[in-house]
């Protein structure tokens, strides 16, 4: 992956403002310094998105999501960092220079080749032939306007239509061959889409890199062809639809998988928008991936008849594996969720999705099971277990075996044998019977927020009070995963004159949980105050309860020590009983100038 120069990083970073992109997307009003807005990434009637013009940061007290410009762009677009470094630097006309001057070429004109396309495509509809395509759609409900935001079009029954059209416009030959558009026949190169209705494929920002065709009244044997895969579109990670439906995935954090692309377009028209189409493939691990940047629920609505009940099932498995708990939206026999829709409205799908049901208990209830025979019920479990045994998360395969017990009424821990003699070697089983230790959560609640405090406390405006937490904070001392990582990254920042820059430290943070955190305890700052005497007392509790909670493991070894090891541990613990008491005089210098 080609690399970015720290300083087209940096200057991105001092050209941005927080308000002017954001509010490309949020309708943001000015209450006190801070601006507000709906929150884009969660359901709400009233605003709980804030923007801070001073930090460059934004953070929302709805649903917890919160970090600087690029993490708002990473989030909203569902980018990589440097993907959105470069969305940045093109809205600000900063030069990026990633690619060499040709192969850029080479790729803009791949998505050009695609946009004239679609918009030939786009106008044939106005051609009789055309015209009786309207009709066609129109009749099975697809109604104008969903025709134009889709971009359905139509391919005329011409051997060298579009091929002739791209040539007027000077394409590269390269580019034109790698298009996917076109094959390489006897007679040389011909149009791959002759007289079918076309749907563009775009991706997530919404660039059309590849179609799909369908049959109009030909006896053509496939129903559906596909552009074949190129330098722009690789099948297997690509939904169809995504680029129309993205927000509507985070907004719901549910998304609906259909197989076909009319499916999508139906259900997208009747009002269910959190809607994909794996379209030309089977569902892949790069799928799972890809919708688990948007949501934490999957249903999959595929056609009814076994082909697509089968297929269903494969599709779970893979969603499974990579960590989710799919469901199956269950259709009735011989039909397809566009089918369902024409005949009986939205409804009764509507509903079929609400009472999903999991994927175990639709394999269950899909599998032709002789209730008599014992045989026919143990191959199935084998079957599920199988499947089940690839998932690596103890508490998700937890979960599966309670799932699976109740839809086939078999014994929880017999289940758990069968799948740890299938995998003996795995050490799971010991996992789930251990016990978690009981925490006092009040204790730790409080704890925590030391913890929370003292990264506040890392940007506070006198260096001497920095320069003290960089001089005598221990890190092995945290308890908070995250807090750790965050001081991580604000640590060489301490001794420096001037303050950490947030936004600096925001985009060294990698992980987003991470990210929101210390967007949520940085908004607010200004209200607190940051001196000295706070970090002494600070870092004096955390160091206490660190010794507390080794005083205590200590005392609790000496239950099960052999005496010759008894000796060592009683020195170590009169050790930390007076470091505990001398705790509060071990700050005093800093106390008295
Ligand atoms: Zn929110």
């Amino acid at each position: 992956m080609a690399r970015i120069a720290e300083q087209v990083i940096e200057q991105v970073r001092s050209s941005v403002d927080i308000v002017d992109i954001i509010g490309e997307y949020v309708q943001l009003t000015k209450r006190g310094y801070n601006f507000f807005g709906l929150c884009p990434f969660h359901m709400e009637k009233t605003p709980s998105f804030a923007v801070n013009p001073n930090k460059q940061i934004y953070k929302c007290f709805g649903c917890g999501s919160g970090g600087g410009t690029i993490n708002f762009v990473m989030e909203i677009e569902k980018m990589e960092f440097i993907e959105a470094i470069k969305f940045l630097a093109e809205k600000y006309n900063i030069e990026v220079n990633l690619e060499t001057k040709k192969s850029s070429k080479f790729f803009s004109q791949l998505f050009e080749i695609h946009n004239l396309a679609a918009n030939l495509y786009q106008q044939n509809l106005k051609t009789p032939k055309g015209l009786q395509i309207l009709n066609y759609l129109n009749k099975r409900g697809i109604n104008n306007d969903t025709i134009n935001e889709f971009q359905i079009g139509f391919s005329l029954n011409k051997w060298s239509f579009l091929l002739d059209e791209t040539r007027k416009n000077n394409f590269k030959s390269d580019a034109l061959i790698q298009s996917g558009l076109f094959i390489n026949g006897d007679k040389g190169y011909y149009d791959r889409f002759r007289n079918r209705i076309m749907f563009p494929i775009s991706d997530r920002s919404n660039k059309i890199i590849a179609f799909g065709g369908r049959v109009f009244d030909s006896n053509d044997p496939a129903k559906y062809i596909n552009s074949s895969e190129t330098p722009i579109y690789n099948k297997s990670k690509v939904f169809y639809g995504l680029s129309n439906t993205k927000g509507f995935l985070s907004k719901e954090n549910t998304a609906i998988v259909v197989e076909g692309y009319l499916d999508l377009i139906q259900l997208f028209q009747n009002d269910i928008k959190n809607v994909v189409a794996v379209s030309g493939t089977s569902f892949t691990d790069s799928h799972a991936l890809e919708l688990n940047k948007y949501v934490k629920n999957v249903k999959i609505a595929y056609d009814g008849d076994n082909a697509g009940k089968n297929a269903a099932i494969r599709s779970g498995y893979v969603l499974l594996k990579n960590g989710f708990f799919p469901e199956i939206v269950v259709i009735p026999e011989n039909t397809d969720p566009d089918d369902w829709i024409q005949k009986e409205g939205p409804i009764p799908l509507k509903n079929a999705i609400k009472n999903s049901i999991n994927l175990f208990e639709f394999q269950y209830k899909n599998s032709d099971i002789d209730d008599s025979n014992p045989n026919s019920i143990s191959n199935l479990v084998n079957d599920i277990l199988k499947e089940i045994s690839d998932v690596v998360d103890p508490v998700h395969k937890e979960l599966c075996i309670r799932s699976i017990a109740k839809v086939t009424n078999l014994n929880e821990n017999t289940l758990f044998e069968s799948l740890s003699n299938m995998n003996s070697k795995k050490s799971f089983k010991t996992n789930y019977d251990k016990k978690s230790k009981k925490t006092n959560n009040n204790d730790l609640t409080n704890y925590n927020l030391l913890e929370d405090e003292l990264i506040q406390i890392c940007f506070s405006n006198d260096s001497k009070t920095r320069l003290f937490i960089y001089e005598n904070m221990n890190t092995e001392w945290m308890i908070s995963k995250s807090v750790k990582s965050i001081f991580n990254e604000i640590f060489i920042h301490l001794h420096s004159e001037y303050k950490p820059d947030i936004n600096v430290v925001m985009d060294g943070i990698k992980d987003a949980n991470y990210r929101q955190k210390f967007a949520a305890l940085i908004f607010d700052i200004d209200k607190k105050i940051l001196s000295i005497d706070a970090a002494i007392e600070c870092l004096t509790r955390i160091e206490k309860s660190f010794l507390k909670r080794k005083l205590n493991s200590l005392r609790e070894s000496l239950n099960i020590l052999k005496s010759d090891e008894l000796k060592s541990i009683l020195i170590e613990i009169s050790n930390i009983q007076s470091s505990l008491n001398n705790i509060k005089f071990k700050y005093d210098k800093f106390n008295k100038n």
